[in-house]
């Protein structure tokens, strides 16, 4: 059941950690079981499927967007997104301001960094978060606000690279915090984790774990 899932992943987690049920994929009558159960926090990777469900469903939820995001396609989310994790360039990062002046919001955001070995996975290098953090141009960005980072690890059963990949992500943080955040106390998430490896995450520094499976089944 949704809601023992729910529980069980909860009490595994420390307080100062948060729950993203990562819903992509599954029914919106899933996400509302969820929902009763308490859980607040959902995280969808396609547009079209975050849209259709927020249209339906309660409007105290907070939606999280973790996939690959288009440029093109943030002014449909931009109204009512709570958190975009993937944000891996600076391009987007303009048209996402320039949607949240639109929507008169300021949007938060993560940037995400690529720390798995795999080719496939998108992120920012750290030389490439730093050319975007230093530039003139960034700081022209009034209505976007970085509140932290956000990695995938490796898709393998080796828990030690998995682990050591966790760490890279944390030292990243602690770098920008110190070089470009260490006045800005929002600047505090790492989203790291999910339903394989969430417990490594959690013990070296997540703050946001994205949890799909492990809560709704497999897809
Ligand atoms: C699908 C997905 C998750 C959740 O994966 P599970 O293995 O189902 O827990 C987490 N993060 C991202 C970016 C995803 O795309």
């Amino acid at each position: 059941m949704i809601s023992e899932k729910l529980a069980a992943i909860k009490d595994k987690l420390p307080e100062n950690v948060t729950l993203i049920a990562v819903s992509k994929t599954y029914p919106a009558s899933d996400l509302q079981l969820a929902y009763l159960a308490g859980q607040r926090h959902f995280g969808e990777n396609k547009v079209q499927e975050i849209t259709e469900k927020q249209a339906v469903l309660a409007k105290d939820i907070q939606w999280h967007f973790i996939g690959h995001l288009q440029s093109n396609k943030v002014k449909y989310i931009a109204p009512f997104i709570s958190l975009i994790h993937s944000v891996d360039s600076f391009k987007l990062l303009q048209e996402i301001n320039k949607q949240a002046i639109k929507n008169d919001r300021i949007l938060d955001c993560l940037l995400q960094f690529h720390i798995a070995s795999e080719e496939t996975k998108f992120g920012l290098s750290l030389d490439e978060a730093k050319e975007l953090l230093d530039s003139e141009a960034f700081l022209l960005l009034q209505n976007i606000r970085i509140t932290g980072i956000m990695g995938m690890a490796s898709f393998t059963e080796d828990q030690e690279k998995v682990r050591a990949e966790f760490k890279q992500l944390h030292q990243i943080f602690q770098f920008l915090k110190s070089t470009y955040f260490s006045d800005k106390s929002s600047f505090k998430e790492i989203s790291m984790g999910m339903s394989g490896d969430f417990e490594i995450a959690v013990e070296e520094g997540s703050t946001l774990v994205r949890v799909g499976s492990s809560i709704f089944g497999s897809r």
